[in-house]
């Protein structure tokens, strides 16, 4: 007897939907995916000019452990496919007044620097270090690593223990400050907790998670940027027989008593056992049905991106750089209060400080992202002048990092990206960067669930589900819907 494959449709190529087609297809399904744009990798993506290769957004590898399980879960070694390097440094800091901090991943040098600072802070932060790393063991694998779908697994007297451990209702700034005192070092801190797209001022302290995963795990490089990872999920999912189309919009989703059937194209439909929604869920709830009404989501900010392909090397920089600007709470806070940033604090890449294929010779690759407000904000419209404002800021910052008075002769290539790219391009809903905020009714089993509550058949993968925004969070994304998926047989 044959057994006739049962069929999973994938709307989008992004990471989450990319590593869920790797799963399925590893696991015996029959897997088609359809992309809006041109190119898979949704906002993981490349731009290319002039011998200059830019990330198009995310640039760090956080929890690294997740893309190395990713591949051995299919079977493969990551390393076959990808170099991947660590920087000897986690980030150099420059602040505006001209102080510098060098966090590195070597012991002894971090120690220095923290000592350079006070020994008290040097104390606070190994105490801080080891207060997340216990908090970090019981997070991922209490809720994490695990499918937050089911209330009857979610809500048992063990969770409720733990969350309890986690202390999740101190905001980021408060914990932080009980162990360290010196402002800078906290916004180094609270800088980092940005990358989900909240405020350190507003989040739950569980968010320090992230500069203590740097720190314990280290923001490994991948050879020729982040793209490479997608560049070899895409030749594994055509290898084992996946079927990708680009420029393939999915128009709305095909519905029969509440029950997910196909997908509508524009010039045909095609139906599928599972259909699972990498696009943000929502925009899917908005966009793609008209049955069931959309819930309203708390949404995280978005971002401006400056990309710079730079005509001599800069040794002063690393490949991850923050720069922290005076006024930092009011500047931070504004991306959040609907306001563009007057003096931005914004972190910075520059891949081809080990990477220098990305760049041409005696080149420099520059990434800026800055925290900007979502689509939602009413009063920032992204036109020339905001982002003529935004570029000064920038440019002006550069300067002083590098010293060089006249950065902007530098320049051979300048691009950018704002929330209307993200929105167009990605259908980021509201253009939001980082998927729905992370406040704690959004988070676990308040999050959308893989499996919609809503409508039978449809499944979603990616930041607007549990356990987050990220690439690595993503992977877990996939990990859980693919297992979840599988044990329906
Ligand atoms: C500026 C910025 C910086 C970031 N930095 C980092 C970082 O350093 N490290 C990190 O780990 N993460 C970072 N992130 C977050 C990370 O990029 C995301 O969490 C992750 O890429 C989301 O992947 P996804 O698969 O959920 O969604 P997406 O990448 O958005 O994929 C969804 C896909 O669905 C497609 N799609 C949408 N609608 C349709 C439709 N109707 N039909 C067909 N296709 C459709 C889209 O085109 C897209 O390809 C950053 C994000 C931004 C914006």
């Amino acid at each position: 007897m044959i057994l006739m494959k049962e069929k999973v449709i994938i709307i989008g190529a992004g990471i989450g939907g990319l590593a869920t087609a790797l799963r399925l297809l590893n696991a015996g399904y029959e897997v088609v995916i359809y992309e809006k744009e041109d190119k898979v990798g949704g906002r993981v993506n490349r731009i290319q000019e002039k011998g200059y290769t830019f990330d198009l957004t995310a640039t760090i590898s956080m929890m690294p452990q997740e893309f190395y399980l990713l591949f051995e879960e299919l079977g493969l070694r990551l390393e076959d496919y990808i170099e991947i390097s660590y920087p000897k440094s986690l980030y150099y800091t420059f602040f505006k007044d001209g102080t510098y901090y060098d966090f590195s991943t070597d012991l002894i040098k971090l120690n220095r620097q923290l000592e350079s600072i006070s020994t008290k802070d040097a104390v606070g932060y190994f105490q801080l270090m080891s207060d997340i790393y216990e908090k970090y063991q019981l997070a991922n694998q209490a809720f994490l690593s695990q499918s937050c779908d089911q209330a009857s697994s979610f809500f048992t007297f063990k969770h409720l223990k733990e969350i309890f451990k986690l202390e999740p209702l101190s905001n980021v700034y408060d914990y932080v400050s009980k162990f360290i005192k010196d402002e800078k070092l906290k916004e180094y801190i609270c800088f980092q907790t940005m990358y989900i797209g909240m405020s350190p001022y507003d989040c739950s302290s569980i968010y320090t998670l992230l500069p203590g995963v740097s720190q314990f795990y280290g923001l490994p490089h991948l050879k020729g940027g982040m793209y490479r990872l997608v560049e070899v999920m895409e030749q594994l999912i055509k290898e084992w027989g996946g079927i990708i189309h680009t420029n393939s919009l999915v128009e709305s989703l095909v519905i029969e008593d509440k029950c997910v059937l196909g997908i509508q194209l524009s010039d045909r439909i095609d139906k599928g056992d599972y259909i699972i929604a990498n696009a943000q869920v929502p925009y899917v709830m908005h966009e793609l049905q008209s049955i069931i009404r959309p819930k309203e989501y708390h949404l995280s900010c978005s971002a401006f991106i400056l990309y710079l392909g730079l005509k001599q090397k800069l040794p002063m920089l690393n490949i991850h750089n923050i720069y922290i600007n005076q006024a930092f709470k009011e500047n931070i806070q504004s991306a959040f209060d609907g306001k563009l940033p007057k003096e931005s604090s914004f972190y910075f890449y520059v891949p081809s400080r080990m990477d220098e294929g990305m760049a041409p010779t005696n080149g420099e690759v520059i990434n800026v992202i800055i925290r900007v407000p979502n689509l939602k904000a009413q009063n920032v419209e992204w036109n020339e002048q905001t982002i003529l404002l935004l570029k000064e800021q920038i440019y002006k910052a550069l300067a002083q990092v590098t010293k060089i008075e006249h950065f902007n002769e530098l320049v051979e290539v300048e691009k950018y990206l704002t929330p209307v790219d993200l929105a167009t391009h990605f259908n980021c809903y509201e253009g939001i960067a980082f998927g729905l905020s992370h406040d704690l009714t959004q988070t676990n089993y308040f999050r959308p669930h893989h499996q919609s509550d809503d409508l039978k058949g449809l499944y979603f993968v990616g930041d607007c589900t549990h356990p987050g925004t990220g690439i690595s969070l993503v992977l877990k994304s996939a990990r859980q819907l693919s297992k979840q998926i599988c044990k329906h047989i």
